[in-house]
């Protein structure tokens, strides 16, 4: 019994760990084995291929059925003239957001000292001209489309069909219901296969390591440094802009009153169960109205991800400088709208957003062995991101109720005052 108890000890402490962490041990083991015994090593690929495999099989319903949810719980939501500001708000920060992700990767180039150039074989997918591009942009066979993975073509028909079911009212909630229902099933499918990331991560970075060395932990380092730096320029540059640009408000008195929110969504990653909190910020300490934040804040918990989409940014980056893949102006313009419509669907979980970056890779053409790579430091990066998303999902409520005259201002620029010094 005693033996029993020794030879399972440890496995029954790995299995308590958390994924994020055990994903982590996965990556740092993997490196190891692969400098350690390079040869062996190598035989570790058809593990890390066969999660490479696993993630592009849930890619396409996974943002299939998320994407026409999104746009029906929005739709469900009768957008009166502060949801359709709010909306507007949440789409341009994003679209902010994903530009300064794609400049600090192009600015930082945290892949170009990886070098895995030779590690896949890849086809270059050719520039289109504007009539292709606008030609493409429709699916002629959707089916065809999810079949072969086109996945700007599969959103735009996900977008074209989610407004239909808004739009034939009562006729269409089946239709919602069932969309719904998958999209549960695709959220659940991908948790169960993610307990594999641990494993599949590990026998990636092995062969990789193996391949390339120490070479490969430093430009993963930058890839950390860039998606803090371009997190903390959003949220004191942009924000602070957009607060004192669109409400003459000064911004100190919001980052002091939002600590609370950040501090919850850093440590937990997950911007739905941080979502009470925002709102009480938004109400108590911010001055806004109950109207307001009961309106604005559901809605950026569906469409805002601010930080996602500059994860995004970065991270697309890094995999074409590490994969040695030119990207032009078209890529980096179908990176931005991918990434804003990927936002719709993206869940504020711990994790989503690596799911969601398979999306924004495939759009490009850039390959999914990126993802495996960057699973390894996404706990990291999902700490940073969903602290942007939280302040976002709260400056817009600010920025509302100031145009909508429902902002206590005593309250902005001092929520403490009416508290009992006891
Ligand atoms: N964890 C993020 C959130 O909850 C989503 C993501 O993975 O990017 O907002």
């Amino acid at each position: 019994m005693q033996f029993q108890g020794m030879v399972f000890a440890p496995w029954r402490i790995w299995t308590r760990r958390s994924l994020w962490f055990k994903t982590l041990l996965g990556m740092l083991a993997g490196i190891a084995l692969g400098l350690g015994m390079p040869e062996q090593a190598l035989l570790f690929k058809p593990f890390g291929t066969l999660f490479v495999n696993t993630i592009k099989m849930l890619m396409v319903p996974l943002i299939f059925c998320s994407v026409i949810t999104g746009i029906c719980t929005l739709g469900k939501r009768h957008l009166d003239h502060t949801g359709v500001k709010a909306v507007c708000l949440y789409l341009g920060s994003t679209t902010l957001a994903i530009c300064i992700g794609l400049l600090m990767g192009w600015l930082l180039e945290p892949g170009t000292g990886a070098a895995l150039h030779n590690s896949i074989v890849f086809i270059a997918p050719g520039h289109p001209t504007l009539e292709q591009v606008l030609g493409d942009l429709m699916p002629a066979n959707p089916l065809q489309a999810m079949a072969e993975g086109k996945v700007v073509q599969v959103v735009v028909f996900a977008v074209a069909l989610g407004l239909a079911i808004n739009a034939i009212g009562t006729q269409g909630e089946p239709a919602e219901r069932l969309f719904a229902s998958l999209a549960a099933a695709m959220n659940k499918l991908t948790q169960v296969l993610m307990l594999l990331a641990p494993y599949g991560v590990c026998a990636l970075m092995a062969w990789l390591a193996a391949r390339y060395g120490l070479e490969l932990l430093l430009p993963l380092l930058k890839v950390i440094g860039a998606v803090y730096l371009g997190c903390l320029l959003h949220v004191l540059g942009v924000y602070s802009g957009m607060l004192l640009l669109l409400a003459r408000l000064n911004p100190w008195h919001y980052f002091r009153s939002i600590l609370d929110a950040q501090a919850l969504a850093f440590t937990s990653s997950s911007s739905a169960t941080t979502q009470p909190l925002s709102m009480q910020c938004a109400e108590q300490r911010l001055g806004v109205s109950q109207r307001v934040t009961n309106t604005v804040l559901p809605i950026g918990a569906t469409i805002n991800m601010d930080g996602t989409a500059l994860y995004q940014g970065v991270t697309a980056l890094f995999v074409a400088q590490a994969f040695g893949i030119d990207l032009h102006l078209f890529d980096y313009l179908t990176i931005i709208v991918i990434a804003v419509l990927a936002s719709i669907g993206t869940a504020g979980a711990p994790g989503t957003g690596l799911m969601t970056l398979t999306l924004v890779l495939t759009s490009v053409g850039l390959p999914l062995e990126g993802v495996a790579l960057i699973a390894g430091i996404d706990r990291i990066l999902d700490m940073a991101r969903t602290t942007v998303n939280v302040s976002g999902d709260i400056l817009v409520s600010v920025l509302i109720a100031k145009r909508e005259g429902e902002l206590d201002l005593a309250t902005y620029h001092d929520p403490d005052a009416g508290d009992d010094p006891e």
